[in-house]
């Protein structure tokens, strides 16, 4: 037997979070560890959880041996992690002190917070007083000088030298975030988190995860820095690599699919190398899940010349980028009895339901984010993943992670997030104690109410400081002190003409009632967006969708009233009734128009992995507004009321 202590001897303590076990031949062997405590000072597995310090500074990977020990053989001890989340947990207000404290002394010399005159104070009276509650517009001045290569401490205490483009779907561009090695920490603490309590109810045994996962475009700044979407530079990361093999999560793919010059040749690999590994899949998973719906519908379309690749061992004409042709032609080898137990399981399907334990007969799961916007994709998931247990993944943004997923079992609808207290400090500001003039007071994370609707405020070790995320979310449980929070929605309205209010989540409710009308014509709405029109008095809603194949005119106009009597906010209808909002407008898209919107957004920088379809489109997204008007195919206008 090797014991912990056996083997972190290296001038540095274990960390109590996560140690690792795994057996030779009969010797069953624990092994702490993949992660290593960074500063010795801290207190450790002795001590008791009032004592405990809990810095995500203490979670780094850091020995090459023991990490190439890890890739072949380790799996996480997830008592170990989960031990450790409770007893944070437990003491989440403790935490959550503690923690703003090691925040604002490790950046106290940064220029934001100088200029605050926060003067190295770190108590939370000080912090509320002095720091004021930032969207990203406020800071983009501050990113921009660290883009352009400034290197002084602008926004954290240790300059940033990766930037992050987040999806911003919303805006129409990218945004700059800064990412930094804390940003990591939390991410790798949140996966090995969620991993823990998903592992304890649906155990996966060394296999490999077939990942729909894309890099964005990397490129450097004017200032030299290197800039990609967070998922990218987490991917591009050897300690990511792993963590995940340690979690038994490693991709099916090589790295030259993964990071791939061109989105469609990664994802057909992927689809090969996951039908080459079938019998190994142990689940099937995407950043969120609509990369995963996206996946199988091309390979509904590609799953002959997929077949034929397996069969004759040479990869299609299609893919054309060098690297990945050499990559995939070390892994292809003619199989022609695996292309005919595939030919032959897809053509047993009925209009595909249950693609995805046909295909990999070992999955125990399907995995990926399926809250939010993510849940008009959940249907088609359900078909393609017929009995496989769907499970949500956990809540952040480029800027920072707030929860992981402890909760596996419960289905994506009623999937929630419990809050890492160490990860960051987090304020809710409760949204119906707020009027129109006046927002109300943030609270801390351990005062908030079951049943109260809250916008988010992070403040994190990425030089983020009471910065809105701009996420609506609802405390639904406590996990020991800590809150369990359900994703609402995005804060801005996404529909609004003059007394209405209509957020996402009103759209997305509306869209799913109108479409259970399709299913009569045997249709789906593939995706959708919207939009208002103004350009003549009184303006009024504009939906667009697409959908797969032809429904019936008939079919169509009752949709487009079932939309508009959808929207069920007091200002709409009366507005409506009124014709202070004019008739609601269904416009249906030719095939492969939010093909064209993901191609363009991939053109400005973004990655499919986290790609999320706009779910309002407006002036400042004039790009995607063109491509909507110009493949409009028909047109209907509410008679509803
Ligand atoms: P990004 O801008 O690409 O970093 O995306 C971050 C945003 O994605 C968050 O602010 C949320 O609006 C959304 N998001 C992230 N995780 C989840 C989740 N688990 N459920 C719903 N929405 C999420």
């Amino acid at each position: 037997m090797v014991n912990t202590q056996v083997l972190s001897t290296r001038g540095l303590p274990p960390a109590l979070s996560l140690s690792l076990s795994f057996s030779t031949a009969s010797v069953p062997i624990r092994v702490s560890l993949a992660l290593y405590k960074i500063s010795p000072s801290l207190p450790l597995t002795s001590a008791s959880p009032p004592q405990r310090s809990y810095s995500t500074k203490r979670y780094r990977i850091c020995s090459p041996s023991l990490v190439n020990m890890l890739e072949k053989m380790g799996t996480i001890n997830l008592d170990s992690v989960i031990e450790e989340f409770e007893a944070m947990t437990i003491d989440a207000g403790r935490v959550q002190k503690e923690t703003l404290k090691r925040i604002l002394r490790e950046n106290s010399n940064s220029e934001y917070l100088q200029s605050l005159g926060l003067a190295g104070r770190t108590d939370l009276e000080s912090f509320r007083a002095c720091v004021p509650i930032v969207t990203h517009k406020d800071l983009e001045h501050y990113i921009q000088r660290i883009a352009d290569g400034d290197s002084a401490p602008i926004l954290t205490g240790t300059p940033i030298n990766t930037i992050s483009l987040s999806s911003g779907t919303t805006q129409g561009k990218p945004k700059y975030v800064p990412f930094n090695d804390e940003l990591f920490d939390t991410t790798m603490q949140i996966y090995q988190t969620s991993f823990a309590f998903r592992n304890r109810e649906y155990p996966i045994e060394g296999g490999k995860a077939l990942q729909f996962i894309y890099s964005s475009k990397q490129f450097k700044t004017k200032g030299g820095l290197a800039a990609g979407t967070a998922t990218t530079n987490l991917f591009r990361s050897s300690q990511y690599k792993s963590t995940m093999k340690a979690m038994q999560s490693q991709c099916c793919s090589p790295d030259e699919v993964i990071f791939g010059p061109d989105f469609h040749q990664s994802l057909y690999c992927h689809l090969l190398c996951g039908l080459l590994y079938r019998d190994e899949v142990q689940f099937v998973s995407s950043t969120f899940a609509h990369s995963i719906v996206h996946a199988f519908r091309t390979f509904e379309q590609v799953w002959e010349e997929l077949c034929n690749d397996i069969r004759y061992g040479v990869l299609t004409s299609r893919i054309a980028a060098p690297c990945i042709r050499a990559a995939m032609s070390k892994l292809l080898k003619p199989d022609p009895a695996l292309a005919d137990l595939i030919h032959k399981k897809c053509s047993g399907l009925i209009n595909w339901y249950g693609l995805i334990p046909e295909l990999f007969p070992n999955a125990k799961y399907i995995y990926g984010i399926m809250t939010g916007s993510m849940e008009p994709y959940l249907k088609k998931l359900r078909h393609y993943g017929g009995e496989l247990p769907l499970l949500s993944a956990d809540y952040g943004a480029s800027e920072g992670w707030v929860g992981a997923n402890v909760n596996p079992k419960l289905s994506p609808k009623s999937a929630n997030f419990a809050v890492l207290p160490n990860i960051g400090y987090f304020e809710f500001i409760p949204l119906k104690e707020c009027t129109d003039m006046l927002e109300a007071k943030p609270v801390g994370l351990t005062e908030v109410k079951v049943g109260q609707e809250y916008e988010i405020l992070v403040t994190n070790s990425a030089g983020f400081y009471r910065y809105r995320l701009g996420d609506v979310v609802k405390v639904v449980s406590f996990h020991n002190k800590t809150p369990e929070l359900q994703f609402i929605c995005r804060r801005n309205l996404l529909l609004n003409i003059n007394i209405d209010k209509n957020t996402e989540k009103d759209l997305q409710l509306a869209v799913e009632a109108a479409a259970n009308l399709l299913a009569e014509d045997k249709r789906e709405v593939m995706d959708f967006t919207s939009h208002v029109d103004r350009s003549k008095e009184p303006g009024h809603y504009v939906i667009f969708w697409e959908i797969n194949g032809e429904a019936s005119d008939d079919t169509l106009q009752e949709c487009c009233n079932c939309l508009d009597r959808s929207f069920v906010d007091a200002g709409y209808v009366s507005s409506r009734k009124v014709n202070s909002i004019a008739p609601l407008e269904l416009r249906v898209l030719r095939g492969g128009t939010f093909q064209k919107i993901l191609d363009h957004y991939l053109g400005l920088g973004a990655a499919v992995s986290q790609f999320k379809t706009p779910r309002y489109v407006g002036p400042p997204n004039d790009a995607v507004l063109r491509i909507l008007c110009g493949n409009v195919i028909k047109s209907y206008f509410s008679s509803a009321f």
